[in-house]
């Protein structure tokens, strides 16, 4: 891997030597204590404190690369989000499944699906026979713990702009207001000077971390989801003014999301990037430019977060999240293809492959063992981690908590808040080419953040304890607020 500054390319030795990381990251050890208690002020909390771009914090230049830390070692391809994407997949199967017929009783696609994949046909039919009956009684017994994280999940998500119902050639181009003509694309100066401009209004408009990349075909579904004005019995084409992809992402709210899986929620930071999106495309448009938004986690053509990666936002991490060096995994995205020229971002690698090798601490703690403790594989042509997706997605009906789990969100070492004592373990580890300050830190880690045995997470009547991983903020905490015999 290429990096765009010699000096990063240090051998163990010089390293050790240079920066005496040993004893930093032993002293960081005895001071702990007091980063633990710093993590607790709302002013680290990297994210929303800004409109002007300064949560992006972390000098990216150095840690640019050639190429993106995922690796293509084979003939690519691309996903069908009928399904390939569970969320497509289990609400097929929902509606469709019939006892008696079995597998007949589904559409062709999804029937040459599951013959293909029979161990995601057993796990999908297990949460509808099995764990969604449970997880009913549950919630009826135990759910008035958790009316406020309810209640404010749903706040959240409770306003969100149209959905698209037309196809990219019509939806995405600017029209003339009174007779829908096109638009003129207004002469811009320079693409450096449009990525300056396009960034500045991103965060403007409340974005946290922003990157521009061109859009990579392999990234783009091969059939669209339904919704997007596209036919998904026919085969996506990818528009030709799907040149660029600008990726913006903000935060789901700290507090909460330490408190998953009953209190978190996904729905803060997607309706925030969701609404930057279609502000964000507004913008691009009155300049003259057709632009798209492809909005996770309802409504989006493509794959979020290898794009993400090569807009130089981050690296995929262990658990098949996007870590970012701000935020961690703390990140809900969404995209915006437009063909505004502009000047692109590059990859960074700041350490988290070799980081991810010894870690372990996502596999170790994900309820449903979605994540593997070994090896990276080849998956549609690129080596990377392989999540079992039907496991994890299970797992989110096993809790009570809004829809998700995200715990493996929440122990990695990457997502904490920006105090000095993160700032510091941030640039260490992404330095040191040894791995030794990541194995001591990733070791600090486990003793500063105990953590529930995964069954615990799990509703009673799956042998769990309704845990959750931390405490949860004191405006969530339902008892408190409201006179319910819990
Ligand atoms: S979301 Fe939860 S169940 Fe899914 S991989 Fe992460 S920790 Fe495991
Ligand atoms: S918890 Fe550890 S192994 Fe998992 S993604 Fe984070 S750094 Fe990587």
């Amino acid at each position: 891997m290429e990096k765009s500054e010699d000096w990063r390319k240090l051998s163990r030795r010089q390293f050790l030597k240079a920066s005496g990381a040993a004893s930093a990251v032993m002293g960081s050890a005895g001071l702990g204590v007091f980063g633990y208690q710093a993590g607790k002020d709302s002013f680290s909390y990297t994210g929303c404190e800004s409109f002007q771009g300064q949560a992006e914090n972390f000098n990216r230049q150095r840690f640019a690369a050639d190429h993106a830390t995922y690796e293509k070692v084979g003939v690519a391809s691309r996903v069908d989000a009928r399904t390939e994407v569970i969320f497509s997949r289990v609400s097929s199967l929902m509606r469709q499944w019939d006892e008696e017929k079995g597998l007949d009783s589904l559409d062709k696609g999804l029937q040459a699906y599951y013959k293909k994949h029979p161990y995601d046909l057993k796990e999908d039919l297990h949460a509808r026979k099995k764990i969604f009956p449970k997880r009913q009684k549950d919630e009826i017994k135990y759910k008035k713990k958790f009316v406020l994280a309810k209640a404010w999940s749903n706040a959240m998500s409770a306003v969100w702009p149209p959905g698209i119902r037309e196809t990219p050639e019509r939806y995405d181009f600017p029209r003339g207001e009174q007779y829908g003509e096109p638009v003129e694309p207004l002469k811009m100066k320079s693409p450096e000077k449009t990525s300056q401009l396009i960034k500045q209004i991103s965060y403007q408009l409340g974005s946290t971390l922003v990157g521009i990349t061109k859009l990579n075909p392999d990234w783009v579904y091969s059939y669209p989801m339904w919704g997007r004005g596209l036919n998904p019995e026919l085969p996506l084409e990818i528009p030709g003014h799907w040149e660029y992809a600008i990726v913006i992402g903000t935060p789901m709210s700290w507090d909460p999301m330490y408190a998953n899986p009953n209190y978190g929620t996904s729905f803060d930071a997607y309706a925030k990037s969701r609404i930057i999106a279609y502000r964000l495309i507004k913008f691009i448009r009155q300049l003259g430019y057709p632009a798209r938004p492809h909005t996770p986690g309802v409504e989006y053509d493509l794959m979020v977060p290898p794009i993400a990666i090569d807009a130089g936002l981050g690296e995929q991490g262990r658990h098949g999240v996007m870590i970012t060096p701000e935020l961690g995994s703390n990140f809900r995205p969404a995209v915006v293809t437009t063909n505004i020229p502009m000047k692109t971002d590059k990859p960074i690698d700041f350490g988290v492959q070799d980081f991810c090798k010894t870690c372990r601490i996502c596999a170790k703690n994900c309820p449903s063992r979605a994540i593997p403790m070994g090896d990276k594989e080849v998956v549609r042509g690129y080596r990377r981690y392989k999540i079992n997706s039907s496991r994890c997605y299970n797992f989110w009906y096993s809790n009570l908590g809004n829809i998700g789990c995200r715990l493996c969100v929440t122990v990695c070492p990457y997502t904490r808040k920006s105090n000095w004592l993160h700032r510091t373990a941030l640039e260490v580890t992404a330095n040191d080419p040894s791995g030794m300050s990541q194995r001591i830190l990733s070791k600090m880690q486990k003793s500063f953040y105990p953590a529930p045995h995964p069954q615990e997470y799990y509703i009673p009547s799956m042998g769990g304890k309704n845990e959750s991983y931390r405490e949860p903020p004191w405006w969530l905490q339902t008892e408190d607020f409201i006179d319910i015999d819990i």
